[in-house]
C-alpha cells in the first residue's frame, strides 16, 4: 500500500471539508455506499471464513508509522472489514433484538458525525439538548401518560428531569437501580446520603444487613451487572425461578418478605417487558401492588417490548407499566434506531435529583446540562435519531411495524405447531419465540422422567448442531439460548430463538429456515438416535 506523505499540509487536508461534487472525498463516499448496498443485498454471511481466520487480518498491534491514503483505506475496510461482517439487514436474519434499519438513518448518520454535538452540556450542544429532552418527554408520555401541563411543567426543567438517555438498556438498568439505591438510603440527620457516604455507611445507619433486588430468573444479565457495580453485590439478587416463563406475585411478595425478615431492604422489584430470551412481559399491575406492599422502588425493564406500546392493538399486554417508578426503554430494538439509543425513565421527574451531580466547569448547579443526572459522560446526539424516528413513521407507522411483527410470529408458531417433527417451546407474546427439532415426538411422550432426560440431552445436541451449521452455512441465522419450561420440569432444554423484527421478512422465509433446518438435521446422528 503506497504511503501518504507525512506533513502538516497532508493532515490539513483530512481536516478540511471537501469541495464540491466531484471531490476525491465525495468519490469516495460514493463509492463506500456502492459497496454497502451491495453487501446488504447478499446472504447473512456472504463469505464464509473462520473467526480465527480473520483474526489473521487483525492482529498487529502496532501504530501504523506513517499515514495511509483516506481511499485506500476505504478499500482496506471494504475487503477487510465490511466483508467479513454479518450482514444483519437480511430477511433471514432473525436471531437478535437488533437487525435491519429504515435506510433513512443512514443520511441523517452523516448530520449526527458531522454536527459531532456534545450533549454532556448546552455549551457544546445548543438545539440538541431541548430535542433530547422532548424525546424523553414523548416516551415519557407513551409510558405515563402524564396530563399536558405536566409535561409543560417538567419537559426543560433545569431542576428536574424525565429521563435519562443513554447508550443502551444495560446503562439505562444500572442508572434507575442507581436512583433506587440512592432513594432507599437518603439523607437523613446526621447522615449525609449514600451517594456521599457509601454503602457501608448507608447500611449502618439504617441498619439494614444488605440491599437486594428481586427479579425472575429472566432478568436480564445487565441488572446482575448493576448491582455488582452499585456495590449491592450478586449474592444479593433474588432471581425467582419462572417456569412459565413470568414472575409470580404471590412468589415475589413472598421472596421480598423472606428477604426483608432476614434484616435486609429489598430495593426494588423488576418487572420485565419482554424478556430477552422468550419475549414474555411479567405481570406488571399486580408487580405494582407487590411493590406498594414492600415499600420498594418498582423498575420496568421495558428495553426490547416497550416499543408495544405504540400499538392500540397491544399494548394492554403491557398494563402497568404506568405504575412503575422507572422504565427502561432502548430505541435500537423494535424502535429501528441505530445502535446507541436507549432511555431510563422516571415517573416522578424529581426523581433523577437522587443521583444529580455537580462539577465547577461543567454541570454547573441550575444549569440545564444533561450530564449533571446521567451516568455517562460525553455523549452524541442520538436522540435525534429517535425523535426523526419518531417524525417520519409516527405513532401509527410504529404501530403498524409493531402489529406484523407480533401478528408473523403468530403464523410462524402456528407453522411449527403444526409440523410433526418441531416442537413449539415458547409460544410468542409479542415477537419472540422458541422451538426445536424434536422427531420421534410420539416416542418422548410415552417415555418415563428418567428416558426423557436422556433424549432431552440428545435433542440439545440436535439444536446445537443445527443451529451452528446453519450459521456457518451463512444463508441464514437463528439464535439458540438455554432455558426452563413447565413442560420439563427441572430440566433446562437448547432451544432456537426467533425475533422477528425485519419487516422485509415474508412467510416463504420463514419456512425456508425451518426447511434448511430440518434437511440439516435429517444427516446427523442425533436424529437417528431419536427416531430408533
Ligand atoms: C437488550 C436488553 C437489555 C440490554 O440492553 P443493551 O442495549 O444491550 O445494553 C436489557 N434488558 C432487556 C430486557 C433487553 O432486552
Amino acid at each position: 500500500m503506497s504511503k501518504a506523505e507525512v506533513s502538516l499540509a497532508h493532515l490539513f487536508r483530512v481536516f478540511t471539508k471537501p469541495e464540491g461534487k466531484d471531490s476525491k472525498l465525495a468519490q469516495i463516499e460514493q463509492h463506500l455506499s456502492d459497496n454497502l448496498a451491495d453487501f446488504l443485498s447478499q446472504h447473512v454471511v456472504t463469505k464464509a471464513r473462520s473467526l480465527e481466520d480473520i483474526e489473521q487480518d487483525f492482529s498487529d498491534p502496532h501504530v501504523p508509522e506513517h499515514p495511509e491514503f483516506v481511499s485506500e483505506h476505504a478499500d482496506a475496510l471494504l475487503k477487510k472489514l465490511v466483508s467479513h461482517s454479518v450482514n444483519t439487514y437480511s430477511p433471514t436474519f432473525i436471531g437478535h433484538m437488533t437487525s435491519a434499519l429504515p435506510y433513512f438513518h443512514l443520511p441523517l448518520a452523516k448530520l449526527l458525525v458531522g454536527l459531532n454535538q456534545n450533549l454532556v452540556k448546552i455549551e457544546t450542544s445548543k438545539a440538541f439538548t431541548p430535542l433530547e429532552r422532548q424525546v424523553l418527554g414523548m416516551m415519557h408520555q407513551l409510558v405515563f401518560g402524564e396530563q399536558d401541563s405536566f409535561y409543560q411543567q417538567y419537559l426543560h426543567s433545569a431542576d428536574q428531569s424525565l429521563g435519562a438517555f443513554c447508550s443502551g438498556g444495560t446503562v439505562a438498568n444500572m442508572t434507575a437501580l442507581w436512583v433506587a439505591r440512592n432513594k432507599a438510603l437518603p439523607a437523613d440527620g446526621t447522615f449525609k446520603g449514600v451517594a456521599r457516604e457509601g454503602l457501608a455507611a448507608g447500611l449502618m445507619h439504617y441498619g439494614y444487613r444488605h440491599l437486594g433486588i428481586l427479579s425472575s430468573k429472566r432478568g436480564h444479565y445487565s441488572l446482575s451487572k448493576a448491582v455488582d457495580l452499585l456495590g449491592i453485590g450478586r449474592n444479593q439478587m433474588v432471581t425467582l425461578p419462572c417456569p412459565s416463563q413470568t414472575l409470580s406475585p404471590e412468589q415475589a411478595l413472598a421472596a421480598g418478605k423472606a428477604f426483608e425478615q432476614k434484616g435486609n431492604k429489598l430495593l426494588a422489584i423488576v418487572g420485565i417487558a419482554g424478556t430477552t430470551e422468550t419475549g414474555h412481559v411479567d405481570p406488571l399491575d399486580e408487580l405494582a401492588d407487590v411493590a406498594k406492599e414492600l415499600n420498594c422502588h418498582f423498575h420496568v425493564d421495558a428495553a426490547w417490548g416497550g416499543a408495544t406500546l405504540f400499538s392500540h392493538r397491544y399494548r394492554h399486554l403491557l398494563k402497568g407499566i404506568e405504575r412503575a417508578d422507572s422504565v427502561t426503554l432502548d430505541a435500537h430494538k423494535q424502535m429501528y434506531v441505530p445502535m446507541g439509543a436507549g432511555m431510563a425513565l422516571f415517573r416522578n421527574p424529581n426523581d433523577s435529583n437522587a443521583v444529580r451531580h455537580h462539577a465547577q466547569y461543567i454541570l454547573r448547579t441550575g444549569s440545564k446540562d444533561l450530564g449533571a443526572t446521567t451516568l455517562e459522560g460525553s455523549r452524541n446526539g442520538m436522540a435525534m435519531m429517535v425523535y426523526a424516528s419518531l417524525h417520519i413513521l409516527g405513532r401509527q407507522g410504529y404501530e403498524l411495524l409493531i402489529n406484523r411483527s407480533i401478528e408473523k410470529a403468530k403464523t410462524f408458531a402456528a407453522l411449527i405447531d403444526a409440523h410433526p417433527n418441531l416442537e413449539l417451546i415458547t409460544a410468542p407474546t409479542l415477537s419472540l419465540l422458541t422451538y426445536r427439532i424434536h422427531p420421534g415426538q410420539d416416542i418422548s411422550r410415552a417415555c418415563d422422567d428418567t428416558t426423557m432426560k436422556q433424549r432431552n440431552g440428545v435433542l440439545d445436541r440436535l439444536t446445537v448442531g443445527v443451529q451452528k451449521q446453519q450459521r456457518e452455512a451463512g444463508k441464514s441465522f437463528v439464535s439458540r439460548t438455554r432455558l426452563e419450561v413447565a413442560r420439563y420440569p427441572g430440566q433446562p432444554i437448547t432451544v432456537f430463538r426467533v425475533v422477528l423484527a425485519n419487516p422485509l421478512t415474508t412467510e416463504q422465509d420463514l419456512r425456508n429456515i425451518l426447511d434448511e433446518q430440518l434437511s440439516i438435521a435429517q444427516t446427523t446422528r442425533a436424529w437417528a438416535e431419536l427416531t430408533a
